[in-house]
C-alpha cells in the first residue's frame, strides 16, 4: 500500500543475518537473527482504539488513522510501502530454566519507521503463525490485547519505561483458548495490537547464540544493538561492551524501581521478556497490587513457585542480568566488568528506591531511619490489608502537626484488619508527622512531591476487566474511557472518582482480576 510520507529503514533485517527459509513452517533457526514472515490476513479488521500520543510520535494524522487502509495494515491484511515483515529469533530462561529457542511466536515486526529523527519499530502482536510459534496459532484474544494496549500506555503516563501501543484492531475472527489450562477451551474474539518501541531486543536475543556457541552471531548482535540502540556509547573495543552492559543493568534497575513505586507486577519475568533498553515489555498476566502484599502474583501459571511475585522483582531482574552476563561473557576478556555492571544494578536500584521513598512519603531528603519508617508503613499496609495506591495517595493529606487516620480510612478492605492495626498505625502516623515536620517543607511543596510519586489512578485489574467485559459485548467505549483516565494518572480528575476506587468485592476472586494465566 502506498504511503509516501512514511520512511522505513528496517536495519534489523538489512544489517543482521536472516533465515534462508521464508514462511511460518516451524523450525530451528540457526545462525540467523530473524525470519521473513508475513502477517496472516484476518476476516474483518476494525480499529477499536488507538493512542493519540503514539500516533503523534509516528507522525500519523487523523485522516490516516481513520482511513480503511489503517485497519488493514494494523490488522495484518496489508503493508505500507517500505515495510518488510519479520519475526525475531531469541531464546530465554523461563521460570528459572533454559528453554532454548523461543522467538516471536505471535509477534511480527512490520518495519522500523523513522519519524522526526527517531526510530520506531512497529510490531503486530497476534498477527498469525511464525517459525517460532511452536505449534500454537500466533493469535491473541481480545481480552489480552486490551490489557496490553491499555497497560503499555498507562505505564508510559505513569513515567515507567515501557514499550508503547499504537493501535488495537479487532480481527473479526474467533480464537480458541483454554484460559486456565483446565480442559475448557472456548472461542473468543481475536485482536491485534501494534506495539511500538525503539527496539524489541531482549536478553534472550543474546542468550540463544551464546547457548549454541555461535560467538560470531553473538558479537554481531551486540555490535548491532550498540550501534543502533545505544548510539550514545562512544568507547571503542571491549570498553564499549563494558559500558553497554552497565547501561543495560542500570536501566533495568530504574525500570524495576518504578514497578515497585507504582505497584506493578510483571508476572512473567522470563529472560525473553526482558528488554535490553530497560523497557517494560510483554504485557501478559501482569497485575496491579491493590491490598498491599509483597507475596502477590497475578499469574496463576506461576501460582506454585510464585517466582514472579511483586516484592521479589528486583532479585529476579538481577538473576536475569546474571543470565545475560553469562551469555555475553565470550565477548569479554575477563568477568570483572560484567560483575561491575551487576554491582551497578544494585547501586542504581538503591538510589532509585531511596528517591522513590523520599518522594512517596514526602520527606524532602533522605535521612537515617527513613528506610525503617517506610518498611513499617509497608508492614502496616500488609497486615491491615490496605490498598497500596489509595494509602500512599492519602498520606499527602495527613497533617503532620495533628496526624490522624481519617485520610487513610478509604484504603481499608476489611474492618477487622483495620481494627487490628489501628493502634500501630496511629503510632506510626505520630512518628511520620514528626519526621515530616523535621523536613520543614511547605504544605504545597510536600503535596506536590507526593502526588507526583503516588498516582491517583492505576490500571486496576478489575477496571481493565470491566472494559473487557463491555468490549466482549460489543461496546468498546470502555477502552477509550479508561485510556483517557490513564493519560493523567497523577491528577485528581473530578467526576472520575470511580476509576480510583479500591477493588469491589465482585473482583476479589474473579478470573482476569486476581487470577490470570499465560494463555492469551
Ligand atoms: P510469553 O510468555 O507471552 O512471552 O510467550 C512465550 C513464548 O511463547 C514466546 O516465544 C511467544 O512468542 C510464544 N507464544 C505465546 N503465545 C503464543 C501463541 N498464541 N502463538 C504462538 N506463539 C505463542
Ligand atoms: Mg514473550
Amino acid at each position: 500500500m502506498n504511503n509516501a510520507n512514511l520512511l522505513f529503514d528496517n536495519r534489523f533485517v538489512t544489517a543482521l543475518p536472516g533465515d534462508a527459509e521464508t514462511g511460518p513452517r516451524r523450525r530451528e533457526v540457526l545462525g540467523a537473527a530473524w525470519s521473513q514472515v508475513t502477517p496472516t490476513p484476518v476476516a474483518a479488521p476494525v480499529l477499536l482504539a488507538h493512542s493519540p500520543e503514539v500516533a503523534a510520535l509516528l507522525g500519523f494524522d487523523e485522516a490516516m488513522l481513520r482511513s480503511p487502509e489503517f485497519a488493514e495494515v494494523f490488522g495484518g491484511n496489508a503493508l505500507y510501502e517500505g515495510m518488510r515483515p519479520w519475526a525475531a529469533n531469541y531464546g530465554g530462561h523461563q521460570f528459572g530454566h533454559w528453554a532454548g529457542q523461543l522467538g516471536d511466536g505471535r509477534a511480527i515486526s512490520l518495519g522500523e519507521l523513522i519519524a522526526d529523527g527517531r526510530r520506531w519499530e512497529l510490531q503486530l502482536k497476534g498477527a498469525g503463525p511464525t517459525p517460532y510459534s511452536r505449534g500454537a496459532d500466533g493469535r491473541a484474544v481480545l481480552r489480552s490485547s486490551i490489557r496490553e494496549f491499555l497497560c503499555s500506555e498507562a505505564m508510559h503516563h505513569l513515567g515507567v519505561p515501557t514499550t508503547r501501543a499504537l493501535s488495537l484492531v479487532a480481527t473479526g475472527e474467533a480464537v480458541v483458548r483454554d484460559m486456565f489450562y483446565d480442559g475448557h477451551p472456548q472461542a473468543e474474539p481475536g485482536a491485534v495490537v501494534c506495539r511500538v518501541a525503539p527496539s524489541f531486543i531482549r536478553f534472550g536475543t543474546f542468550e540463544l547464540p551464546a547457548s549454541r556457541g555461535d560467538v560470531a552471531l553473538l558479537r554481531q548482535l551486540a555490535e548491532f544493538c550498540i550501534a543502533r540502540d545505544f548510539p550514545e556509547l562512544a568507547a571503542a573495543g571491549e570498553q564499549r561492551f563494558v559500558q553497554w552492559f552497565e547501561l543495560i543493568c542500570t536501566r533495568t534497575a530504574v525500570m524495576v524501581a518504578h514497578w515497585l513505586r507504582v505497584g506493578f507486577v510483571h508476572g512473567v519475568m522470563n529472560t525473553d521478556n526482558m528488554s535490553v533498553l530497560g523497557l517494560t515489555i510483554d504485557y501478559g498476566p501482569y497485575g496491579w497490587v491493590e491490598n498491599y502484599d509483597p507475596e502477590w502474583t497475578p499469574n496463576t501459571t506461576d501460582a506454585q513457585g510464585r517466582r514472579y511475585r511483586f516484592g521479589t522483582q528486583m532479585q529476579v531482574a538481577y538473576w536475569n542480568l546474571v543470565r545475560l552476563a553469562q551469555a555475553l561473557s565470550p565477548l569479554f576478556e575477563d568477568a570483572a566488568p560484567l560483575q561491575a555492571g551487576l554491582d551497578a544494578f544494585r547501586e542504581r536500584f538503591a538510589v532509585e528506591e531511596r528517591a522513590a521513598l523520599v518522594a512517596k512519603l514526602g520527606l524532602g531528603e533522605f535521612r537515617d531511619g527513613d528506610e525503617l519508617l517506610m518498611e513499617q508503613f509497608r508492614e502496616l499496609l500488609h497486615e491491615g490489608e490496605m490498598d497500596m495506591t489509595l494509602a500512599f495517595r492519602a498520606l499527602a493529606e495527613v497533617d503532620p502537626a495533628a496526624p490522624a487516620v481519617a485520610p487513610l480510612e478509604e484504603a481499608f478492605y476489611s474492618p477487622g484488619k483495620r481494627e487490628q492495626v489501628l493502634p500501630a498505625l496511629q503510632d506510626w502516623l505520630q512518628r511520620y508527622g514528626q519526621r515530616v515536620l523535621a523536613a520543614g517543607q511547605s504544605v504545597a511543596a510536600r503535596r506536590r512531591a507526593m502526588q507526583a510519586a503516588n498516582p491517583r489512578y492505576v490500571l486496576r485489574n478489575w477496571l481493565a476487566q470491566e472494559a473487557i467485559d463491555r468490549a466482549e459485548q460489543g461496546d468498546f467505549a470502555g477502552i477509550t474511557d479508561l485510556l483517557e483516565v490513564m493519560r493523567h494518572p497523577y491528577d485528581d480528575q473530578p467526576g472520575r472518582e470511580a476509576y480510583a476506587r479500591k477493588r469491589p468485592e465482585w473482583a476479589r476472586e474473579r478470573a482476569g482480576c486476581s487470577m490470570l494465566s499465560c494463555s492469551s
